[in-house]
């Protein structure tokens, strides 16, 4: 049924599915507050993400006498935070990658902040009176095709070989069915760090807490400029934040900035959310709380929700130039919503007449190496937060740890993370990075979409898709 389906059954659109329900739970309460005046503030914090709000949440918490202001253009979790898949986890997975990348001792490190990361998101999202769908029983990764067949044995050895074989349990194709039964999945990989959560619950239930604990928070306030200074200065259209310290929280917003723009690219990541049909999940045997993704480069990523939908995304949304987040095809491309539809019907094939609920897309911020970085302007008081990567749930916990230690000037575990202190390395330049990355997109989806049928890759698309791997890049690379 997959290859018959020429045009995705739903549109992408805003809102996310979660930013709809999460919306109509919050009817009745009174409207956003603007910023209006001068105010002043010892931190100022721009973006009300996770990453915005877990920051001043961190900051209250190491020091509850500071004055926190923090700036939402739109409402918060209106962004990625409200949009994404909402799988919890952090680095296990990634350990291969960022072996190679920043070393295994540097991979470990951030590994183990992932986990202080998801204990402490895990504390916050089962607190009492919290309803933010927290279901944690980890990860599967399964191979869908025999080209992905041997990425498996790739994470399972490097945590052999880390002193880590529990992060990574191979499954066979009868293990993987115990979990969930589909003709597509071949074998599989269970990564113990893995939870699922409600995307725009969570955002929500970060600004009720960071409203709780002090932070002035304003909502519907774009920030217009920044006089950086001592202090700074941040515009917003009807006032302005006069503050020590600030807090760039604004994501894929940042890619355009100059210190910014060398290290990072935006994507586009596309998830469709289906009807109810928890009576068809049983009957697959997906009764447990597992998220499930491929071993696709431009991942397909699967969860279940509380009232029985599944979340399906394709992490293969369209590159955009220089960094510009407003074109319409980061959240609009139909191509890439039809490419999760295709996904859901080819993957999970027992849910072949469960309708689509609702599709959407959002830009992401990858950055050279897969990594966020968390740095300080040089000679500001300017701090920032970028390259999450299409990752950044668990990751934006550390992220507000970290912008923390570097508003408080902390020499800690976080500050000491590589995430602060490596230097990230370089992308092509424009127009090279677009034109490059386009083509190799497009080769990479021809390889991939044919190794799904069990056809050769095309001769062209496959020496495209080779040149990341051949000039050494991170990103791109299969
Ligand atoms: C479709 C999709 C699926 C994803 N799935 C997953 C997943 O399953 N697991 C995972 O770990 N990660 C996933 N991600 C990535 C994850 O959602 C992001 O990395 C994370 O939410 C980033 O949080 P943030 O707070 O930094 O950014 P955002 O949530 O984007 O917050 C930034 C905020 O800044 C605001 N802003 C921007 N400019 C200004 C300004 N000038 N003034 C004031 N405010 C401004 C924006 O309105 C926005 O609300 C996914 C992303 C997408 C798009």
């Amino acid at each position: 049924m997959s290859d018959t389906l020429s045009q995705p059954s739903v549109l992408p659109a805003d809102p996310s599915w979660w930013f709809a329900d999460a919306m109509a739970q919050e009817a009745g309460l009174p409207p956003p507050v603007p910023l209006t005046g001068e105010i002043t503030a010892d931190v100022a914090i721009v973006g009300g993400g996770y990453t915005g709000l877990w920051t001043a949440l961190a900051l209250k918490a190491r020091k509850p006498s500071l004055s926190i202001a923090l700036i939402e253009a739109r409402l918060c979790g209106s962004g990625a935070s409200g949009k994404s898949g909402a799988k919890v986890h952090g680095y296990w997975a990634s350990l291969a990658g960022m072996s190679q990348s920043i070393g295994e001792d540097a991979a470990l490190a951030v590994a183990r902040a992932g986990t202080v990361a998801q204990d402490a998101i895990r504390a916050f999202a089962t607190a009492p009176g919290r309803d933010v769908w927290w279901r944690e029983a980890g990860n599967i990764r399964v191979s869908a095709s025999p080209a992905q067949d041997a990425k498996i044995a790739g994470y399972v050895d490097t945590a052999r070989r880390l002193g880590v074989p529990d992060s990574a349990r191979p499954l066979s194709a009868a293990e993987v069915a115990g979990y969930c039964r589909s003709p597509a999945f071949r074998a599989g990989v269970f990564l113990q760090e893995g939870a699922n959560v409600h995307a725009a619950r969570l955002a929500r239930a970060l600004r009720r807490a960071a409203i709780d604990a002090g932070v002035m928070l304003y909502e519907n306030t774009p920030m217009t400029g920044l006089d950086k200074g001592t202090p700074n200065r941040v515009r917003t259209p009807k006032g302005q934040i006069i503050a020590r310290e600030v807090v760039l929280a604004t994501n894929v917003d940042l890619a355009r900035e100059r210190l910014i723009k060398p290290h990072v690219t935006v994507f586009s990541s596309f998830a469709l959310m289906t009807e109810p049909a928890p009576e068809k999940l049983a009957a697959m045997g997906w009764t447990g709380d597992q998220g499930i993704s491929d071993m696709r480069m431009f991942v397909h990523y699967f969860r279940k929700t509380i009232d029985g939908r599944v979340l399906m995304g394709s992490g293969s949304g369209p590159i955009s130039y220089d960094g510009d987040t407003a074109s319409p095809r980061l959240t609009q491309d139909s191509a890439s919503a039809l490419r999760a539809e295709r996904g859901l019907r080819r993957l999970l094939p027992g849910l072949n007449d469960v309708k689509v609920a609702k599709a959407w897309g959002g830009a992401i911020d990858i950055s050279a190496d897969r990594l966020p970085f968390f740095k300080t302007m040089p000679g500001t008081r300017v701090h920032y937060a970028c390259g999450y990567s299409g990752h950044g749930v668990n990751p934006t916990y550390i992220g507000g740890q970290c912008l923390a230690s570097l508003v408080l000037d902390e020499k800690d575990m976080w500050s000491s993370l590589p995430l602060c202190t490596r230097d990230v390395p370089n992308l092509p330049l424009e127009p090279f990075r677009y034109y490059g990355g386009r083509a190799i997109r497009r080769a990479v989806l021809a390889c991939e979409d044919a190794e799904e049928r069990n056809r050769p890759a095309p001769v062209i698309a496959s020496m495209v898709a080779a040149i990341p791997r051949v000039f050494g890049l991170k990103i791109g690379t299969r």
